[in-house]
């Protein structure tokens, strides 16, 4: 439903491996933490001192590993417009 809503509009449907840490990966240096409990909401980077906002790192990561992941070779900028 998504992808087909996404390409109705132009626009590029990624996936992510559903395993990938994204709430546990710090977006600055990919550090990746051993836990993170649900109940924290926030969180600093032991390795780059950076102060992370569980939700907001999460969303950053899943971002960048889906342009990681993107077909370049294809040619298609993913975000054309709007
Ligand atoms: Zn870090």
């Amino acid at each position: 439903m998504l992808k087909y809503k996404a390409e109705q509009e132009g626009k590029v449907y990624l996936e992510v491996d559903r395993w990938f840490a994204s709430s546990k990966t710090c977006n600055v240096c990919l550090n990746v933490v051993g836990s993170l409990s649900l109940d924290i909401r926030a969180w600093t980077c032991e390795r780059c001192n950076t102060h992370h906002d569980r939700d907001i790192n999460a969303s950053i990561n899943i971002r960048d590993e889906g342009l990681r992941n993107y077909p370049w070779e294809a040619g298609i900028l993913p975000v054309e417009g709007k």
